[in-house]
């Protein structure tokens, strides 16, 4: 899935859930924690991957469960020992999400291959398309047609969604860029 598909998912699922846990929206900080959560495992993945080669696809280590199931309860603890339980949890939601969301379509017309990252290293990988670093991965590898147009259906929503929640984290972030502007000029 696209960059932009991942954070639509993630996002409609956060704010259903702050509003069903505490009965309002979002907040900037877990929000800023949802989003890189929902990026974290290609951040790591690829460029390790594809630029460095350490490891041997771009959805292996941080695309797994088993590594999921050890990473997500000690991300959560530290943000629960940092007094940020909700900076955790919308972390955790957002790279959990992203691991489903990789899930491509064909997996629902049978082809398991699809599904191997979630059990990386244990379950053989299907071979991947040839990258030459990331730059000609961004360049290449994805490609626009129906499931991307639904993605980008899907950040509409989300976006609209974001809007009518009150635009969170949208003040803090003007906030932050005013306060950057300020040390500079000074
Ligand atoms: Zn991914």
């Amino acid at each position: 899935m696209w960059p932009w598909g991942h954070l639509a998912v993630a996002y409609l699922l956060y704010t259903a859930s702050t509003r069903f846990r505490f009965d309002r929206p979002p907040r900037a900080w877990p929000l800023l924690a949802l989003a890189v959560g929902t990026q974290f495992p290609d951040l790591v993945d690829k460029p390790l991957a594809w630029s460095v080669g350490i490891l041997p696809g771009g959805r292996t280590f941080t695309h797994s469960l088993l590594v999921a199931a050890l990473f997500v309860p000690a991300i959560t603890a530290v943000a629960i020992h940092l007094d940020r339980r909700e900076v955790g949890v919308a972390f955790a939601l957002g790279y959990v999400t992203h691991l489903f969301t990789d899930v491509p379509p064909s997996v629902f017309a049978g082809d398991l291959a699809g599904v191997a990252y979630l059990a990386w290293p244990l379950v053989d990988q299907p071979p991947e398309d040839p990258v030459g670093g990331l730059l000609d991965a961004i360049l290449h590898y994805y490609a626009m047609g129906p499931y991307e147009v639904f993605q980008l259906g899907l950040f509409v929503v989300a976006a609209l969604v974001w809007y009518r929640d009150g635009r969170p984290g949208l003040e803090r972030l003007w906030s932050s860029i005013e306060r950057l502007e300020t040390r500079v000029r000074s």
